[in-house]
């Protein structure tokens, strides 16, 4: 199931006419909405962007997931991005795939592989209207199980053998690039190729526990680099989810860069549904900052997305600051709105990560980055003890050696 956020990274551009100007503008219907069930998880990765573990106990029930279900039939959704939390651990999750489904709502869910066993692969694969993404975010045990915890390497991997043993056509592996895996993306391509698979690769964006890790993890310049001259060399066939449109800026102005949506879809054609019923502009933006309303309280989904203050705002001209004087401005609309915020950095200003360095600049000026208003793990969460082996380009002349 591929949506104009999900395209392979080198296909042509949507037919758009101006189809951008009425992404601005906001659509009747979001086009990539991420519904995330539950923020309970087995696992405890650090840069998880909803800070999950622990099951909010107001979670939506499985009569109100149904009501909401109708009304996206209604609004002609057609289609839903299910993640979580791990949303399989619901007991309702099958039955609600079903009623989605059986609804004219199509199912992508992201899941880490818990569920997924022969059996399940086997009934997925008997469905037309159901996608199935495995989080994946190292080629090997050891850059993985680093960020997503020790065995998840391993489930991961037997999901999509159990996926590909019962014939279930063109899982995704979804993977978060960070500075640990940016050179292992010909091996993720292999994998999924290996698996019949579509190889999906997203930014590292500081939300959620992802705030305490991005300085981190989060590519450095010359992998900022590496990555886009990847994408454009092997992006047919990959999906990008259009989120390295910062990236466009590498590119010639005028020549094209990185195709896609190269524009802050926040509350226009993208949002994010919670496992309470909160509605945010963006699944990577959980904070009260970026809250439209709640379903239960706040009149429905369909009143939020199409009345709320919030969005209707998000959906004016936003101001760019100076990145309006920016020769690459047309191509990267002065980056992620998220990343701008949860790093401490003004929303009219370049990304953290602009590839012509003002983010940096910014970065290691005065700033100070928002705490998370929700925050769902389990205690402890798991921290980088595990360290990918270090590399002599390593800036981090500890890197390896120190506990984090
Ligand atoms: S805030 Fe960032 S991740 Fe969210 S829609 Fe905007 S650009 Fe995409
Ligand atoms: S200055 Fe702004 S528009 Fe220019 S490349 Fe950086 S983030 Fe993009």
């Amino acid at each position: 199931m591929t949506t104009t956020l999900d395209r392979p990274a080198s296909s042509p551009p949507p037919a758009v006419g101006r189809l951008v100007d009425q992404f601005e503008k906001g659509l009747d219907a979001p086009i990539c909405l991420t519904w995330e069930l539950t923020y309970a998880c087995n696992l405890s990765c650090v840069h998880c962007l909803s800070s999950s573990g622990k099951r909010d106990p107001r979670e939506l029930d499985t009569a109100q997931c149904k009501a909401i279900i109708d009304e996206l039939q209604r609004m002609q959704v057609f289609y839903v991005n299910i993640g979580g939390g791990e949303p399989t651990v619901r007991p309702d999750f099958w039955e609600l795939v079903d009623y989605a489904t059986s609804h004219q709502v199509g199912v992508k869910f992201s899941t880490n592989g818990l569920k997924i066993d022969k059996a399940v692969a086997q009934r997925l694969a008997a469905s037309d209207y159901v996608d199935v993404q495995i989080s994946l975010d190292g080629a090997t045990a050891e850059v993985n199980d680093a960020v997503r915890g020790p065995g998840s390497f391993d489930m991961a991997i037997k999901a999509l053998q159990n996926l590909a043993d019962a014939g279930f056509a063109d899982a995704k592996i979804s993977v978060v690039v960070t500075r640990h895996n940016v050179s292992q993306l010909d091996e993720f391509k292999a994998l999924a190729d290996n698996f019949g698979a579509t190889l999906r690769i997203t930014r590292l964006r500081p939300s959620g526990r992802g705030a305490d890790v991005w300085d981190d993890l989060h590519p450095l310049p010359g992998q900022q680099r590496e990555l886009y001259d990847w994408l454009v060399a092997n992006g047919e066939g990959v999906l990008t989810g259009d989120s390295f449109f910062h990236l466009a800026a590498f590119a010639e102005p005028g020549s094209g860069g990185l195709p896609g949506l190269n524009l802050c879809g926040a509350g226009r054609v993208v949002c994010l549904i919670d496992p309470i019923g909160d509605v945010y502009a963006c699944p990577f933006a959980i904070h009260e900052n970026f809250l439209a309303g709640n379903i239960q309280s706040d009149g429905g989904f369909q009143t939020i997305w199409q009345q709320s203050e919030l969005f209707l705002e998000l959906r004016e001209p936003q101001n760019a600051g100076a990145c309006t004087k920016c020769a690459h401005f047309d191509a990267c609309r002065g980056g992620c709105m998220a990343a701008k915020f949860f790093t401490g950095l003004p929303l009219a200003g370049p990304d953290p990560e602009c590839v012509q360095g003002f983010g940096e600049a910014l970065l290691a000026g005065e700033r100070t980055a928002p705490t998370a208003n929700k925050d769902h793990s389990r205690g402890v969460p798991l921290t980088l003890m595990t360290r990918p082996p270090s590399r002599d380009c390593d800036e981090n002349p500890l890197a390896g050696f120190a506990p984090v």
